[in-house]
């Protein structure tokens, strides 16, 4: 299986050779030349299959030999050492859970296949040292850290933007040392995502350094996330109703990887992407026009995105063309304040604790239920993660202390150990004299 650049102007590669540049030298997204649908025989007794053997399926056809099938294997047993539960809140709403690995948050999934496959590429040649460098407004450093702590040929460079994510999260990512440093960046997100797309075109730096990204444009971080998909599916079969999925949006590498899983035949009837106010998507499918914007600080601020880099890989899956798009994804904004009062109706109604991502997610789900409402629709909004990472914001809303999960209580006591920058140069001698 070859991958190709959506901007055209680069030769094709193997899937090494995309999981080890992260982006192509044209500075498109790499996408899959061909996406097989999947048997119908294996959706037909998917219960009978472990997630593992599920995630196998999935994947196979696009690592293809790159990672002999034993390796792969074991590389998905190692990334998915946990669960993914489907949990029912209302008539015709369930909330897919997808904060239960080690730092809570669905980007484990992606993070944790991602390190293992540049660490089996990295020791089957002597390849040059690989710097991950990856630019983080929450949930992406923690995951990132930890996926690829102690992964040998690996150095992780994580910039974060001060004061403007949580305490769980920023402790998550400054805390684990080794081949993981932090760089605590005097500015914002945008800031931060800035200076690493200028690394990566600086000749200085790419001309001494194996540079390469984990953010989800990595297709080795993006497709694994179609994995939880199946898994919900797996749960959800023998009640024979439609899914629609809302999935709280930010760089959008999580809704499209549930479009990938669509392609591959899965039964998703339709997707709706729930964002906080940085509404880039939903004004697109308004106006037809896309007009990236400065990002917006919330309080859900792993999807304070302003110019989501996979909404390319979206238009290229359903061919750029518009109609044909509407016909799958529906898309809302909401507010802070709506978010926290979903967040207190969702704990009032069903004494359940959402995080704010996925009060939005919730958010979107309903809006949309209620514009088209069918008894046939089983909605499942993504739970993208724990709302202990949230706590300052969830604690007051529910009136209510959260009990930290052991993931946190050991994070939480450490100390933190973080670099300050403020400019581009900083972050260039530091990367050179690494
Ligand atoms: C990253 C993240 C999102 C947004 O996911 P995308 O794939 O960037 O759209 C949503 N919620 C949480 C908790 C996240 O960490």
């Amino acid at each position: 299986m070859n991958f190709y650049s959506l901007n055209k102007k680069a030769p094709k590669v193997s899937f090494k050779e995309a999981v080890i540049k992260g982006l192509a030298p044209d500075k498109g997204l790499y996408f899959p030349e061909k996406i097989k649908s999947l048997a119908k025989d294996f959706f037909n007794h998917i219960e009978y299959f472990s997630n593992k053997e599920i995630a196998f399926e999935v994947i196979k056809q696009f690592v293809s030999d790159e990672i002999p099938e034993k390796e792969l294997k074991k590389i998905i047993k190692e990334t998915l050492n946990f669960d993914f539960p489907v949990v029912f809140l209302e008539e015709n709403i369930a909330t897919l859970e997808l904060f239960h690995g080690p730092t809570m948050a669905f980007k484990d999934v992606g993070a944790r296949f991602m390190a293992r496959c540049l660490d089996y590429f990295n020791k089957s040649k002597s390849r040059k040292k690989v710097t991950v460098l990856v630019a983080t407004s929450g949930d992406t450093g923690g995951a990132v850290a930890s996926g690829f702590l102690g992964v040998k040929g690996v150095d992780v460079v994580i910039l974060y933007p001060s004061g403007k994510v949580s305490d769980v999260q920023e402790k998550q990512l400054t805390t684990l040392g080794k081949n993981i440093t932090a760089l605590e960046v005097n500015g914002t997100f945008d800031d931060c995502q800035a200076m690493v797309k200028t690394a990566f075109l600086d000749t200085d730096i790419i001309s001494n350094k194996n540079l390469t990204s984990a953010n989800s444009i990595n297709v080795a971080r993006w497709l694994p996330q179609m994995f939880y998909f199946f898994f919900a599916y797996k749960q959800l079969k023998n009640k024979h109703k439609d899914l629609i999925f809302s999935i709280p949006s930010g760089n959008f590498g999580n809704i499209c990887a549930g479009m990938m899983a669509q392609k591959l035949g899965l039964p998703i009837k339709h997707f709706i992407a729930s964002t906080n106010v940085n509404d880039v998507v939903p004004n697109y499918l308004k106006t037809g026009k896309y007009n990236p914007k400065p990002s917006k600080q919330t309080i859900s601020n792993a999807m304070d995105v302003g110019d989501p880099s996979n909404f390319v890989r979206i238009l290229e899956i359903y061919n750029h063309n518009d109609n044909e798009l509407k016909k799958h994804l529906s898309s809302y904004s909401f507010t802070d304040d709506e978010t926290r009062k979903a967040i207190k109706l969702i704990k009032d109604k069903s004494n359940y604790v959402a995080d704010p991502h996925g009060a939005v997610g919730y958010l979107g789900l309903k809006k949309y239920l209620s514009e088209n409402s069918n008894n046939d629709s089983q909605g499942i909004f993504l739970e993208t993660a724990h709302p202990v990472k949230f706590l300052d914001v969830v604690e007051p809303v529910i009136n209510q202390t959260i009990k930290l999960p052991k993931q946190i209580e050991k994070v939480i006591k450490k100390k933190k150990i973080a670099i300050s920058i403020s400019n581009y140069e900083q972050l260039k001698k530091f990367l050179l004299k690494m």
